[in-house]
């Protein structure tokens, strides 16, 4: 027996979380509060560009207000804390993102505790993510918050699952291994240093790839019937799992593009919209 491939559509996702959101942004403006996100780019890297750029077009179409700063390439670190600080004290700010990588020069760990918890839409600060950690965050970090909002959207269930995840970074493999874990599912997280990778993935319920190597997962290594979630986006907008042969063992898959990353901008927004609303409160 084969099992039929259902495709986690995470344009039609993130297509609803907005529509969601401009409502909530009509209501805030009522009360005169708009919702602003600025985002923070150190130096020209083209990819970090482009992902500015579709964040803050993605902004604009809920009505979010969002603001760019680029400072310059060769910009030292107590520069970037200064503009950060200020923003922090800025009222009419409510979320603030950091676009990473930043500079070699730049004590990015520095900068990033600097934004306020409060503004800390993306999830980066130490204290943001013990929280999600704890299980109380208000933040999670965009990407893992997209993971766990596309398995609640197709009524895919964590408790008692064995989730495997491959990557361990503090923006995605960490928080989104504790947010399963919170979950209730038995989480095992992987990297560079697992032995005989392959063997794990092959005990998972669901797989979580973020690893940021095209097509690293082979179709081969997917449980029949797994659930596969993809957060790998690489160069020619290949995911970090072999999709063909993935698909035909798993129950559920997230293409890529149209997987994990429209819901990461919504989960973004979304943050922006909850940080405005918790200033009228
Ligand atoms: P990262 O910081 O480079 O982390 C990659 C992780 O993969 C590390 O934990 C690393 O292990 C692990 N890894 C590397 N080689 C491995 C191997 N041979 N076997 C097992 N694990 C291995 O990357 P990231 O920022 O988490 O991003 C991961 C992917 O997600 C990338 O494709 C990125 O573009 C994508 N991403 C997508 C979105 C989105 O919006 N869709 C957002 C963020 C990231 P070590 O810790 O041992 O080095």
């Amino acid at each position: 027996m084969t099992i039929e491939t259902k495709i986690l559509d995470g344009k039609a996702v993130a297509n609803r979380i907005k529509e969601d959101l401009k409502t909530r942004v009509a209501s805030l403006k009522e009360k005169e509060v708009t919702p602003s996100l600025v985002t923070i780019l150190v130096g020209d890297d083209p990819s970090s560009e482009t992902y500015v750029r579709m964040k803050g077009n993605a902004c604009e179409r809920v009505g979010i207000t969002s603001k760019k700063i680029h400072l310059p390439e060769d910009t030292t670190t107590e520069t970037l804390v200064q503009t950060i600080e200020e923003l922090n004290n800025d009222t009419s700010v409510h979320g603030i993102l950091l676009q990473h990588p930043v500079p070699s020069q730049v004590d990015e760990r520095l900068a990033f505790e600097t934004i306020a918890i409060e503004k800390d839409v993306d999830g980066v600060t130490s204290a943001g993510y013990g929280q999600t950690a704890l299980g109380f965050g208000t933040f999670p970090s965009c990407t893992p918050a997209a993971i766990m909002k596309i398995m609640e959207e197709y009524d895919i269930q964590a408790e008692g699952k064995h989730a495997v995840v491959v990557g361990r970074s503090p923006i995605l493999g960490k928080p989104v291994s504790a947010l399963l874990l919170n979950q209730n599912a038995t989480v095992t997280t992987c990297h560079s240093r697992t032995a005989d990778l392959a063997s794990h993935v092959r005990q998972a319920d669901i797989v979580i790839a973020a690893v940021g190597k095209p097509e690293f997962i082979k179709g081969d290594w997917v449980k029949e019937g797994a659930v596969v979630l993809d957060a790998g986006y690489n160069k020619g907008n290949i995911g970090d799992v072999e999709y063909e042969a993935a698909a035909r063992k798993s129950s559920y898959i997230t293409p890529v593009p149209g997987g994990v990353g429209p819901v990461t901008i919504a989960m973004l927004l979304k943050h922006t919209v909850i940080a405005a609303e918790k200033t009228v409160r």
